[in-house]
């Protein structure tokens, strides 16, 4: 495998963690079998072995037998789960599924369910659908006069001469933009709406600002100046091998060895062998205590002092970003395909005409479409207080007084607003409230700014792209929509700022007082006007309104996305990947994914949490249709290890799929007391 991002490596690493954790479990549960022999009904005969393709077991490790997943109606003796009425040609019409938030990922899993003919319906705290896609339209202002407040930009994959999406990591959300539903017979299909992002400007020259020297940097061979690196205290080597190349230096050997050991037997090879043992550092912990400078740099043998390190946080990311984990880092250097100035991986930037909102737009529609009364299955204005077991479901009570029993919940609430919610009588295991509590969440904060004119174009030429600088805005994003219409957009992303940078400006933002609008407002145009070296006064000109989102105080976020600290993300990601006691309540939304912080982060898992329910509650015979509707993933789906027989059966066990192995894992350290809810 190359090293061209044209697998799902991010995919290959979730797997890897899963595997991993099972080994952990492993070690745990040597007395399974026996144990399980105890266990009242025995789960049905005891399983063959089961075996994986490219499972991970180490050498030496058998594999365990594992019990079947307890159904629903079943009280684990064996017993079919009873039909239920309205049921129709050998199927079960399951009751409804209740599915909590309205983001992408709430309204993907009402698209799964629809196409599987299941029940549900969706709770939605806010009065709209789409969550962190969230488009700003300036009221008074032309077509293109918005901003993308949350997701505005997708690195998709490459098209393959059919017109289909190749590999990648954003694959899902290619497959949605293209999803029948949201195409067919429309006056404008879905896909029509995607158009290209100039994340680096299509032309001019975009800026950048640090410690009070600006340099606009042209399109072809930038040569920026130092901005004065050696008044940070920055020895002059460093200065010679630059930001970016050390950057690089630091993050792509790792990404480059992961890749290599995807498509290796069990794909836990040296690349994934090289992160686990520096899974702990913080990407500034491990520049300061392991990182030596390759050769080629020409720098000293030794790790980085902390003004190096400062002076590489400042240019290439936001203040605090480097104490977060070194392996988030490597993880968005492989979803970006890019570290530094170098570029790997077959990817196209792309965004939605009209923002972000356009996508879950299409989605809400097409959900409403399928019903008489619209909002039957989209229930605005609803917000979750409490999650709790009852007999043969789940029961979500909300802040108007009522609560609803579902058979099954999948929240897609953000998992800092869960716990705002009451899960007390939820049946959440230790490891899974731990993972609530101690995820950590990554602050943002953008301020859109409505002008007269588009002042940056024919001022400096500048089309689409991004400047840089340490003032409090940091970053400034120039629109990528409507530069071909005649009413061009007038709207800047004045600020878009993460870590403690959004947490200093968006105190300004979050009190919502005017006084403190104000402040912004001119600290915003301040900044603007060093940064382009134009007069302020020009600026207050050009200025019509202003719109302004502080993230981490939204409650119905807590936060931009998930930003793990060092080994966060394992423990979350194997504790919530597998329901609660009663086997009924299924997480789900952008965080617990590996692709966390990006739109095909809540699609995926979504499409995780709607395996997890068929699985739970025992509807087999739905699965391989929503394999063929929806896809596999690499971490959760693996082909049976045993070919179909002449006689048909055999050959597809869907509990032999990773995800139905971690269930049964988890299950079965239940059973045996390692894991208690
Ligand atoms: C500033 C910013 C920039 C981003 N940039 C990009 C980008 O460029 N590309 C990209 O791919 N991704 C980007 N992302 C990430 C992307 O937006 C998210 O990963 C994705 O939209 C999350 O979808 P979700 O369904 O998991 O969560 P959400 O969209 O947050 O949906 C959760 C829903 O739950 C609802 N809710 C909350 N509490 C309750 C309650 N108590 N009861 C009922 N409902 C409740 C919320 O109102 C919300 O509608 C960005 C995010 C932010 C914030």
């Amino acid at each position: 495998m190359g090293f061209d991002g044209s697998e799902d490596v991010l995919g290959y690493w979730g797997r890897n963690v899963v595997e991993d954790y099972h080994n952990t479990l492993l070690k745990k549960l040597p007395s399974l079998t026996a144990q399980l022999s105890g266990v009242k009904g025995g789960n049905k005969p005891p399983q063959q072995p089961f075996r994986l393709l490219g499972s991970n077991l180490r050498v030496g490790q058998s594999p365990p037998q594992l019990p079947r997943l307890p159904y629903d109606g079943h009280d684990h003796d064996g017993q079919a789960p009873p039909q239920l009425p309205g049921h129709r040609s050998g199927r079960r019409a399951a009751p409804k599924v209740g599915i909590l938030g309205a983001g992408v990922g709430g309204l993907y899993t009402a698209l799964m369910l629809d196409s599987l003919d299941i029940k549900y319906e969706i709770l939605e705290a806010s009065d709209r659908t789409g969550g962190r896609l969230f488009t700003h339209k300036f009221e008074d202002g032309g077509k293109y006069d918005y901003y993308d407040v949350g997701a505005m930009r997708y690195p998709l994959p490459k098209k393959d001469e059919n017109g289909k999406y190749k590999s990648g990591v954003m694959k899902r959300l290619g497959e949605l933009i293209e999803y029948s539903k949201l195409n067919d017979g429309l006056a404008v299909p879905l896909r029509d709406t995607i158009i290209d992002y100039y994340y680096q400007a299509r032309t001019g020259g975009t800026f950048k600002y640090f410690n009070s020297e600006r340099y606009q940097v042209p399109l072809e061979n930038p040569d920026p100046p130092n901005f004065r690196a050696r008044e940070m205290g920055v020895e002059s080597e460093y200065i010679t091998a630059g930001v970016d190349n050390i950057a690089a230096d630091i993050v792509i050997p790792f990404a480059r060895m992961i890749m290599e050991d995807v498509g290796l037997d069990t794909n836990m090879g040296k690349g994934w062998d090289l992160m686990m043992q520096n899974d702990a550092y913080s990407l500034r912990a491990y520049m300061s205590f392991k990182y030596i400078p390759s050769v080629d740099l020409k720098l000293p043998p030794s790790h980085l002092n902390t003004n190096t390190i400062n002076w590489c946080e400042t240019f290439d990311k936001s203040t605090g970003w480097y104490d977060r984990a070194l392996t988030e880092q490597v993880l968005e250097a492989l979803a970006f395909a890019r570290v530094g100035s170098s570029t790997f991986g077959e990817i196209e930037w792309k965004c939605f005409d009209g923002g972000s909102h356009v996508l879950a737009d299409y989605m809400t529609k097409y959900i409403r479409s399928t019903t008489e009364d619209p909002n039957a299955l989209i229930r605005t204005n609803k917000s979750v207080k409490s999650i709790s077991q009852a007999t043969n479901g789940m029961e979500v009570s909300t802040w108007d007084g009522s609560a609803t029993t579902y058979s099954h919940v999948i929240s897609t609430i953000p998992l800092p607003c869960m716990r705002t919610i009451d899960l007390s009588a939820a049946g959440l295991n230790v490891m899974q409230t731990t993972a609530l509590r101690k995820l950590q969440y990554g602050p943002s904060v953008k301020v859109g700014i409505r002008f007269k004119t588009t002042w940056w174009t024919t001022r400096f030429g500048i089309v689409g792209g991004q400047s840089f600088t340490d003032l409090p805005v940091r970053t400034v994003v120039y629109p990528s929509y409507g530069v071909d219409s005649d009413t061009p957009s007038t709207v800047l992303i004045a600020s878009y700022c993460w870590t403690n940078d959004a947490e200093r400006l968006g105190s300004l933002i979050s009190t919502g007082k005017e006084e403190y609008n104000e402040q912004l407002k001119e600290l915003v145009l301040r900044n603007l006007a060093d940064v382009h070296g134009m007069p302020y006064s020009d600026l207050v000109d050009e200025f019509v309104e202003m719109h302004a989102w502080d993230w981490n105080h939204d409650p119905l976020t807590g936060g931009a996305f998930a930003f793990f600290g060092p080994g966060d993300f394992q423990d979350l990601y194997t504790s919530l990947t597998a329901p609660n006691a009663n086997k009924r309540l299924h997480f789900a939304g952008e965080a617990i994914s590996t692709r966390h912080a990006w739109v095909v982060g809540a699609l995926d898992s979504a499409w995780r949490a709607v395996f997890e329910y068929l699985l739970s509650s025992g509807q087999h015979d739905r699965i391989e249709e929503f394999f063929r509707l929806w896809g596999t993933n690499v971490e959760w789906a693996q082909l049976p290890t045993e070919p179909p027989t002449e006689d048909g059966s055999g050959g597809f066990d869907p509990e032999d799929h990773l995800l139905g192995v971690h269930m049964r894992y988890t299950y079965a350290a239940e059973l045996t007391g390692d894991i208690k809810f």
